[in-house]
């Protein structure tokens, strides 16, 4: 442990907050985490737990918005919306909608590629400190489609983007994903391979098991509802909690999509929005994948869990707190039982979360604007999961004044989001 000192909250036990906790305790620091919820219990237990090290496009491109009209209508593609909350989501929106700009998809994706290409070292750190080998899968994760042409397509901008920031990716020859994953079906006959991405077996224990060594190392844990910063200008002293007010020398906002609201009382006024995501666990098949997979056709990801197989898809736009409706992920599993013949189709569970998105997909990572002991650290969208390690890292740097060797500034909190 290098000399901390300092007394550290960090509100949020996801893998934002836990990894935030743990490489700050690493530092020395005296360091509390809040959750309302056992740790990793939130958006980060559902997750497909893809370490997915080639997603730097960001969600709103020009494609995005030239598609949108076919996506609203269509049952089980990929996008939904609550119609109710659109008045409450349309300034979002519209940001999204001037995100889509050329120039500003470009800035976007090589901000992101920066992080990315620091995400699996971060990883590997948080690995070794928790001891968390077992939770991790190798062997890549893959897309596949009925044919080259249609994979080539819908892959295009991705690798484009991949050539450009050197990611790796193998296009696969003709029939080769169902060597690899014998469970696909031999239709399924074109892929593109990310070989050196790992996948996590257990989401929501691979946060635990961080909180754990967190822990082990002297860090504490306190189950509370935070609600409130002071209003007094300068340093924040107190996180009032149900469980009392926590006192402190720095805060760490890292309570996924609920971070807006604290954020704002940092001075902070970061437009923050739900992308919910479903998830339904299968029984496995016999044989089942050994890597996640996702069906480029259809828009849904199936990931190999300790638990079962998961099957992801999908965006839903609504507010963070609407009751889930998880039908239109239901209605996958049919076609999911079509690319995967040997599923029984077996429902076990069903799984509701919010990705937390800004318009133009860039977390945010930084100091608060007018409190200077307030660190944001939220907003990951789709990929928290990946950056949530280097983002704990690149916190615990910034508290004790270390260079991070990130440009961080496309991910200030005092940007302009479109
Ligand atoms: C279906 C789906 C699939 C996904 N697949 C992937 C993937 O394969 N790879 C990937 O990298 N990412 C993936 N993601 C995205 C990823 O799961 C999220 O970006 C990530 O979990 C966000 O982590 P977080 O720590 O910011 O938020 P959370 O996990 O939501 O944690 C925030 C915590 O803050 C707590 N909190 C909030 N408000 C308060 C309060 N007032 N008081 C006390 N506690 C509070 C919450 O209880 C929660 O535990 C997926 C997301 C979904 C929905």
């Amino acid at each position: 442990m290098s000399a901390g000192g300092q007394r550290v909250v960090v509100l949020g036990g996801g893998i934002v907050g836990a990894c935030a906790a743990l490489f700050l305790r690493a530092d020395g620091h005296d360091v509390t985490l809040v959750d309302r919820l056992p740790p990793g219990a939130g958006t980060s237990s559902g997750n497909a737990g893809v370490i997915s090290l080639g997603s730097c496009m960001p969600i709103a491109t020009p494609e995005t918005l030239r598609k949108l009209p076919a996506l609203l209508v269509d049952p089980v593609g990929p996008l939904a919306i609550r119609w109710a909350y659109l008045p409450r989501l349309l300034p979002w929106l519209l940001r999204v909608a001037l995100a889509c700009r050329p120039a500003q998809v470009a800035a976007t994706t090589a901000a992101l590629a920066t992080l990315l290409a620091h995400a699996d070292q971060a990883h590997d750190a948080v690995i070794q400190r928790a001891g968390l080998g077992d939770l991790v899968r190798r062997g890549g994760w893959l897309k596949v489609a009925r044919d080259q042409a249609a994979l080539l397509a819908a892959t295009a901008p991705e690798r484009e983007a991949y050539e450009r920031f050197g990611i790796d990716h193998t296009l696969l020859a003709d029939g080769e994903p169902h060597d690899l994953e014998p469970a696909l079906a031999p239709e399924l006959r074109a892929g593109l391979l990310m070989p050196h991405n790992r996948a996590v077996r257990d989401p929501r224990r691979y946060v635990e098991r961080i909180v754990q060594a967190f822990v082990r190392d002297g860090g504490r844990v306190v189950r509370a509802e935070a609600f409130d910063i002071p209003p007094d200008p300068g340093p924040v002293a107190l996180l009032r909690t149900t469980a009392g007010p926590l006192s402190l020398d720095h805060l760490v906002i890292a309570a996924g999509v609920f971070s807006r609201r604290f954020a704002r009382l940092a001075g902070a006024s970061v437009p923050l929005e739900a992308e919910r995501g479903y998830h339904v666990m299968l029984e496995h098949p016999e044989p089942t994948l050994h890597r996640p997979v996702y069906f480029v056709e259809h828009g849904f990801l199936l990931a190999p869990m300790d638990q079962g197989l998961r099957l992801t898809g999908g965006v839903e736009l609504a507010s963070p707190t609407a009751p889930p409706d998880d039908r239109r992920v239901r209605r996958l599993v049919p076609i999911a039982r079509r690319v995967l013949p040997g599923l029984a189709g077996r429902i076990l569970a069903t799984w509701q979360g919010c990705r937390p998105s800004t318009p133009d997909s860039r977390p945010v990572i930084g100091r608060a604007p007018m409190r200077p002991n307030v660190w944001l650290a939220f907003g990951h969208q789709h990929i928290g999961l990946t950056l949530g390690p280097l983002t704990g890292r690149l916190i615990a740097d910034l508290i004790a004044g270390r260079a991070p060797g990130i440009d961080l500034a496309p991910f200030r909190p005092e940007r302009r989001y479109w």
